[in-house]
C-alpha cells in the first residue's frame, strides 16, 4: 500500500528500468514510490536465466534478479505499491495517478512499463491461451515437458525460447516466416545442435483444438500447407510497448513507443520514460537500466 498520497517521483511499471531509476532517484534523497501490477522484474522476471546482465559470473534468474533489483531501491526508501495503474494526468506540474487502490500525486513520473507479447491474431489463439497457446517458454514450458510444441518468430525471444524448451520437450519445431531468424549469433550454434526442426518461410494460419491445443496448420511460401500434431504453440512474434494510458498525452512513435531520446526527457516537462517502452536502438535489461540511472540525473535538473 501506498504510505503516502504525494511523492517526489512515480514510476509507472518494475521492470529493470524502473527499479534503477527508483534507486537512483532514492539515493538522491527524492521521496519515490514503484508502482507495479503483478511483480518486481517485469518482462524479465519471466526469463529463467539471465546471462548478459553484468556482475553475475553464473548468471542469473530474472525472478531472483527482479527482487533484488528491488530491495535495491528499497535499501534506499523506496517504496512499492502493487496496484494497477488506471488513469495518468501527466500534463500539469503535480502529475496526478489513479490506482486501483487509491490516487496518488507526484513531482515527476517515470513511465517504465515495458511491452507485452504481440499476438499472432488467429481465431481459437485467445480462447486456447493458456491451454497449449503460451507465450513464455520459461513460465508455461514445463506444462509440456516431453510433448511436441511449435515455437513462433524469428528473433532472440523465438531461439531463446526454443532452445529452451529443446532441453525439455520431446520435440520442438521452430515456425519462422522468413528463411533466417534475426536472432543473435549467440543463438546460432546452439540452435544448429539442438534437434529443432526448423519450417521456414512459412506461418501458422490456424491453431487446431476444442479444449486444448492438438495443432497448426502452417502454410508454406513455396509449398503446400502442413499440418504439425503439437500440444502447444509458443508465440514469440515480438512485443506491444504498453503506452495505451498514456496515448494523447505523451508523443508516441508509428509502432507505439514513447518518443524519448538518450535524456529519456518525453515531449511532457517533469514526465520521463525507460526501458522497452522508450524509443532505442537495443532493448536489453542492461540499457533499460542505464536509462534510470540518466532519468534520475535529469529529473534532478527538472526539481532544480
Ligand atoms: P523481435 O526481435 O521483434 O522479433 C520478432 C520476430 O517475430 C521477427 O522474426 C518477426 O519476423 C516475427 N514476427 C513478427 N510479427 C509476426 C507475425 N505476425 N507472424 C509471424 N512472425 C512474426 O522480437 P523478440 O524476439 O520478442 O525480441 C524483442 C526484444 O527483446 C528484442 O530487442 C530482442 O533483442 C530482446 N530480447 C533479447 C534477448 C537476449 O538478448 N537474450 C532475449 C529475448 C528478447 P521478421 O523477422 O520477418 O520481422
Amino acid at each position: 500500500m501506498m504510505k503516502q498520497t504525494s511523492y517526489d517521483v512515480a514510476v509507472i511499471g518494475g521492470g529493470p528500468g524502473g527499479y534503477a531509476a527508483a534507486l537512483y532517484c532514492a539515493r538522491s534523497g527524492f521521496s519515490v514510490i514503484v508502482l507495479e501490477q503483478l511483480s518486481p522484474g517485469g518482462q524479465m522476471a519471466t526469463t529463467g536465466q539471465v546471462d548478459n546482465y553484468p556482475g553475475f559470473e553464473e548468471g542469473i534468474d530474472g525472478f531472483e534478479l527482479g527482487e533484488k533489483m528491488q530491495k535495491g531501491a528499497e535499501r534506499f526508501g523506496a517504496e512499492t505499491a502493487f496496484v494497477s495503474v488506471k488513469s495518468a494526468e501527466l500534463t500539469g506540474d503535480i502529475k496526478k495517478i489513479t490506482t486501483s487502490k487509491g490516487e496518488i500525486e507526484a513531482r515527476a513520473v517515470i513511465l517504465a512499463t515495458g511491452a507485452s507479447p504481440r499476438e499472432l491474431g488467429l481465431q481459437r489463439e485467445k480462447e486456447l491461451r493458456g491451454r497449449g497457446v503460451a507465450y513464455c517458454a520459461t513460465c508455461d514450458g514445463m506444462r509440456y515437458r516431453d510433448k511436441t510444441v511449435v515455437v513462433v518468430g524469428g528473433g532472440n525471444s523465438a531461439a531463446a525460447d526454443a532452445l529452451y524448451l529443446a532441453k525439455i520437450c520431446k520435440k520442438v519445431y521452430l515456425v519462422h516466416r522468413r528463411d533466417s531468424l534475426r536472432a543473435s549469433k549467440i543463438y546460432m550454434d546452439p540452435l544448429i545442435d539442438s534437434g529443432i526442426e526448423f519450417v521456414w518461410n512459412s506461418r501458422v494460419t490456424e491453431i487446431h483444438g476444442d479444449k486444448k491445443v492438438t495443432g497448426v496448420t502452417v502454410a508454406s511460401l513455396d509449398g503446400p500447407a502442413k499440418e504439425i500434431s503439437c500440444e502447444a504453440v509458443f508465440v514469440a512474434v515480438g512485443r506491444i510497448p504498453d503506452t495505451e494510458l498514456f496515448r494523447g498525452q505523451v508523443d508516441l512513435d508509428g509502432t507505439g513507443y514513447i518518443i524519448a531520446d538518450e535524456t529519456t526527457k518525453t515531449n511532457l516537462p517533469g514526465v520521463f520514460a525507460v526501458g522497452d517502452v522508450r524509443t532505442k536502438p537495443l532493448r536489453q535489461i542492461v540499457t533499460a537500466a542505464a536509462d534510470g540511472a540518466v532519468a534520475s540525473r535529469f529529473i534532478e535538473e527538472y526539481f532544480a
